[in-house]
């Protein structure tokens, strides 16, 4: 796909969270080379006052820090904020991985990781953030296949407004969440796969644990499920994926 030249904005500003000085010195030198402008905070309550003060475009943000763990940091910041947030997690930290999705991040990354790897996670994340105007990429024209209103049932769903309603009463859904629920709507009635919806909503370059797709549909059901644990509206198809009851 060919960028739309568009007029000179200001760069995406990435919120670096991380207390190793190496690791720290690779992300500000790979990301400024790709023209990100940076932030930097190396403790957990600094990274809340780094992300007040300067309102970042993405965090990405480490999960053991001093002071404060990225986990709780990751929790402030959703409530208040829908900012896109990558976790970087230390091999044999995958439950904190898990946990840092259900806290409401967006993506995680695992050290060691190779900055090319991580740099597609970022561009992946901002490109699905139709909010942020300061994307590095223009939108993909998957991620939703058209913006008008969707309604099944009681529930709405206004991909242009990125409001979801369920019998009139606005529900709040973080990015990702919103995205998985706006692909899965929008083909009511019929199966998602799994390879479909982990393509549309985290973009075909996505090469992370596939466990993601479960812990946002489970995230998805708490919020719209009358029963989360036995969901009418998302049902799990065995084998196949997901599909949007009609
Ligand atoms: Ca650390």
């Amino acid at each position: 796909m060919t960028p739309v030249s568009r007029p000179t904005r200001k760069p995406t500003k990435i919120l670096i969270v991380e207390d190793e000085e190496s690791f720290l010195d690779a992300l500000r030198i790979g990301f400024t080379r790709e023209g990100f402008a940076i932030d930097v905070a190396r403790d957990g309550r600094e990274a809340l006052e780094r992300f007040e003060a300067g309102s970042p475009d993405l965090v990405l943000l480490d999960v053991m820090l001093p002071r404060m763990s990225g986990i709780d940091v990751c929790r402030e910041i959703r409530s208040t904020s829908d900012v896109p947030i990558i976790m970087v997690t230390a091999k044999g930290e995958e439950i904190d991985a898990v946990v840092g999705l259900e806290v409401g991040a967006d993506d995680y990354v695992t050290k060691p990781y190779r900055f090319r790897e991580l740099l597609a996670r970022v561009r992946s994340v901002l490109r699905r953030s139709r909010l942020d105007d300061d994307a590095a990429e223009p939108a993909s024209p998957t991620a939703t296949s058209s913006e008008d209103p969707i309604e099944i049932g009681d529930v709405h769903v206004d991909p242009s407004r990125h409001e979801v309603r369920i019998r009139g009463a606005v529900i709040d859904l973080p990015l990702k969440e919103f995205d998985l629920l706006t692909a899965l709507i929008g083909r009511a009635g019929r199966v998602a796969s799994r390879d479909q919806l982990i393509d549309e909503v985290w973009g075909h370059d996505y090469v992370g644990d596939t466990k993601t797709l479960d812990v946002h549909i489970k995230r998805l059901r708490n919020k719209i499920e009358q029963n989360p644990s036995e969901p009418t509206r998302i049902v799990t198809i065995r084998g196949l994926g997901y599909k949007f009851a009609d």
